[in-house]
């Protein structure tokens, strides 16, 4: 009977463990994971009516992964989709919250642009794209095709909502790659956008020529939780994968022997593995091999991470002016403010907060704020409160609040980002038997980490069919 060691218990690592059971049902299956709790950054804490979300707070349904998994684990009565009025989105500009624009009407009409910077949205599908770099941070990409203008108004804010990160150092190919190859592909990303559009609709119709039924048939995107949060989805893998995890368990070694590794945890006890999953950080993977390979780690180590600080802060209804009639906000780098931006939590799920009150979530620090984490969780909270109070009108304190820190929060799909991964890979070549998955090579979001996981399960299934 194989033995399978999986390192990490976040969503990379319990997804791995799942798909793992089905994959190599006859394997002797244990996940290491070094905390107290399960979850690594996603998790949420109730208090007092509130669901404060540590990190992700929700997935979106474009791609199908996270979605696939909490049906499988029972969870589809438990999904919450979000309300009519979450679908505004903001953006500050100039003290102010203007929505974002949505259809190309909206585009040319918005505030949030000078008339230059909207002709020059206009012509996009006229840029050429010869100068196109192989590796293009996500801000020349945006100058060469949308301008200056619109690449600060809209790409800078969007990078820092998902990745924390810096327009200028973010590889466009590497975090944002279905776009990258719309101009690859099309030449211009309006071009794509509407050819694509066509494509979709005639094979859809192709597949079902009945209008009505092709229509139901397309993929809603839409920005899923759970009544009682994103736990209910730890929760559920922990109660299914009880007998083969074990925790608090921190490994500290990796060591490749023939045809097998040897895991070995801080106080020095070992275990014997067929095959190692690493579901962690990559930063953790560079020291677990540090010893006796240091090219291999140098290569995890050279990934950069961004530190991130999220405030939940829950406050009565009637203290907060503004309708928190939307999404929430983003604020570009431009408008000279620490805090990144805010989601309206209970406008968009209102089981996340007690009647009669609001749940909002803030983001501050990121890569161009690398020392936020130098603060005190008192001196986060003020921080967040002097710039969001003006914004929303709010004259009152928070009744409830928590911070969650992570000094390396996100991963940063850097220039250069494809290369490093080209290296690690070349690297497990010569490893078999280890594998690597988590949010730091393939993808951040939580579709990401589920379908990574569920290729490597089917990988190490490959694998111990060769030994
Ligand atoms: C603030 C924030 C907001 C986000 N929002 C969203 C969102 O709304 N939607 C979305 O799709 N995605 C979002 N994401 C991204 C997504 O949540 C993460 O990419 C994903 O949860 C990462 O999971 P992971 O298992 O790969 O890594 P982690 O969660 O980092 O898990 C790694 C695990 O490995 C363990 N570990 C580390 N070292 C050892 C060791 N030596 N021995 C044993 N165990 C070890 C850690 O304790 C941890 O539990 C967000 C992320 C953050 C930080």
């Amino acid at each position: 009977m194989p033995r399978i060691i999986i390192i990490g218990g976040g969503i990379s690592g319990l997804a791995t463990c799942h798909y793992l059971k089905k994959e190599v049902p006859e394997a002797e299956l244990t996940l290491f994971e070094s905390q107290k709790r399960l979850g690594g950054t996603l998790g949420s804490e109730r208090v007092d009516g509130y669901v404060f979300e540590r990190g992700a707070n929700s997935f979106l349904t474009n791609h199908p992964e996270t979605l696939d998994l909490a049906i499988e684990l029972g969870l589809e009565d438990r999904l919450v989709a979000p309300t009519p009025e979450a679908k505004t989105r903001y953006l500050l500009k100039n003290g102010k919250l203007h929505p974002l624009p949505t259809s190309p009407i909206s585009f040319l009409k918005t505030p949030l642009l000078t008339l230059k910077g909207r002709l020059r949205i206009l012509a996009e599908p006229f840029q050429s794209s010869e100068s196109a770099e192989e590796d293009d941070s996500v801000a020349s990409f945006g100058r060469r095709r949308l301008g200056e203008e619109a690449m600060r108004t809209f790409l800078d804010p969007l990078v820092t909502g998902i990745y924390g990160g810096d327009v200028e150092r973010l590889s466009m190919r590497s975090a944002f790659p279905q776009v990258a190859e719309l101009e690859t592909e099309f030449g211009s990303l309006l071009k794509g956008m509407i050819k694509k559009r066509f494509r979709k609709r005639t094979e859809t119709n192709k597949k079902s020529p009945d209008s009505e039924q092709s229509k139901a048939e397309r993929p809603k995107r839409q920005l899923l939780s759970f009544k009682t949060g994103m736990q209910e989805l730890i929760e559920t893998l922990e109660e299914n994968l009880k007998e083969h995890i074990v925790y608090p368990y921190k490994v500290t070694r990796v060591i490749p022997e023939k045809n097998s590794y040897t895991i070995r945890d801080r106080d020095g006890n070992e275990e014997k593995a067929d095959a190692v999953v690493l579901a962690i950080p990559s930063y953790r993977a560079a020291s677990m091999l540090a010893v006796n390979d240091p090219e291999t780690s140098q290569a995890f180590e050279s990934i950069p991470y961004a530190p991130i600080a999220v405030a939940c802060l829950g406050f009565p209804k009637s203290a907060v002016k503004h309708p928190l009639d939307g999404f929430g906000f983003l604020i570009p780098r431009d408008q000279g403010r620490r805090l990144l931006g805010s989601i309206w939590v209970s406008s968009i799920y209102p089981e996340h907060a007690p009647e009669g009150h609001v749940n909002l979530r803030c983001m501050i620090g990121g890569a161009r704020d690398p020392d936020i984490l130098n603060h005190s969780d008192e001196s986060l909270q003020e921080i967040v409160l002097d710039d969001l109070k003006p914004i929303l009108g709010i004259e009152a304190e928070p009744t409830i609040s928590r911070i969650y820190r992570y000094a390396k929060g996100i991963p940063q799909y850097n220039l250069g980002h494809l290369d490093r991964i080209e290296r690690i890979e070349r690297k497990l070549w010569n490893s078999p038997g280890l594998f690597i998955t988590g949010n730091a090579y393939y993808g951040i979001g939580l579709n990401d980490c589920c379908r990574e996981a569920k290729k490597r399960a089917v990988a190490v299934r490959e694998y111990l069919k060769t030994v």
